[in-house]
């Protein structure tokens, strides 16, 4: 069932470890606190990824869409 807002798919990311952060593509979010391997990424099929026109990935390890650059 789609919800009406995108949502962020962290939670099914092979690379992600739940440590009460989620969305880390937003500046407001920040880094992972324990993420810190990069077994694989979803950010790319994110509906939220595509809504905000963002470029990146492995946010919650290298920083935010912002952070990162313009690409
Ligand atoms: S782009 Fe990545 S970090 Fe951002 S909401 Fe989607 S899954 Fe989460
Ligand atoms: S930012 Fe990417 S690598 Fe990190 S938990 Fe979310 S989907 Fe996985």
């Amino acid at each position: 069932m789609a919800g009406k807002e995108p949502r962020c798919i962290c939670g099914s990311c092979p690379s992600f470890n739940e440590c009460g952060a989620k969305a880390f593509c937003f500046d407001e979010t920040g880094k992972s606190k324990c993420i810190k391997e990069e077994k694989g990424c979803l950010c790319p099929s994110c509906p939220v990824q595509d809504k905000f026109k963002f470029s990146h990935t492995y946010y919650c390890i290298r920083g935010s869409d912002k952070k990162q650059g313009k690409k």
